[in-house]
């Protein structure tokens, strides 16, 4: 990296810090209980390194490939490492043990699989619960007519333990498209921590990324998940 790259890296760092403590102060709420996730995909350890080194608490991955090279490199030593992406059950086992969250739970069927790896290993991975609020065909996610019905099969796990909820709305161009969709996250994040279900604690509502984590913020979110606007365009964005 050189020292221009690093320079940036820190603005940006500190530029969406700033935002998130001004879109939580906003919404009255205090800045320390957003949670930033820097979304590091295609990025390289060096890059994920440097921003540890520059504020940076938990690193979000989205490919378990990638996420294992850059382990292999501790890349992450000193942060928290989330998955983010899309998880294939064959896949479970190399996260098991590595992760402190993941947030991409879009079956039951994945659930059951992770609950099982970690019970292999005496562990309990935390997990939050994807929901496809757009009801989009083309996206991952647990429909919300059938959220509970998976909350219940999967709370009774022993290797599992739900901490929240996790959304990618569809995409918008607007500015404040994706508020309505926040909001109905948030309703959902209500019922479902007032059912207290047993080894469900709502704790972490994940949504948000560069182009509207404030709007997120501001409907709810304690967990916002952020990339370009922390590393900068990703190689495919360049035209
Ligand atoms: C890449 C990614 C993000 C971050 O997206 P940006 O628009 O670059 O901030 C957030 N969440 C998931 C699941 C991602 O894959």
């Amino acid at each position: 990296m050189t020292n221009q790259d690093l320079a940036a890296l820190r603005q940006n760092i500190l530029s969406v810090q700033e935002r998130i403590a001004r879109a939580a102060e906003k919404a009255g709420r205090k800045p320390e209980d957003i949670r930033l996730v820097a979304a590091s995909k295609m990025n390289d350890a060096e890059r994920v390194k440097a921003a540890i080194a520059n504020g940076i608490r938990i690193a979000g991955e989205n490919r378990v490939q990638e996420l294992l090279e850059k382990f292999e490199a501790h890349a992450y030593d000193g942060a928290s490492l989330h998955f983010i992406g899309t998880l294939q059950t064959n896949k479970v086992k190399y996260l098991i043990g590595k992760t402190d969250l993941i947030h991409s739970v879009n079956s039951d069927k994945l659930g059951q699989a992770i609950a099982k790896e970690a019970g292999k290993k005496g562990l309990c991975q935390d997990v939050l619960i994807e929901v496809n609020i757009g009801n989009e065909q083309s996206k991952s996610g647990i429909d919300p007519q059938d959220l509970d019905r998976t909350i219940e099969n999967l709370c009774q796990l022993s290797g599992i333990r739900i901490r929240g909820l996790m959304a990618i709305p569809p995409i918008s161009n607007q500015c404040g498209g994706n508020l309505h969709y926040f909001d109905r996250m948030r309703q959902l994040f209500i019922d479902i921590s007032q059912k207290k279900y047993d080894n469900v604690s709502m704790d972490y509502l994940s949504m948000g990324m560069s182009g509207d984590f404030e709007d997120a913020i501001a409907c709810g979110a304690n967990m916002v998940r952020v990339g370009t606007a922390i590393f900068g365009l990703r190689p495919y964005m360049m035209k």
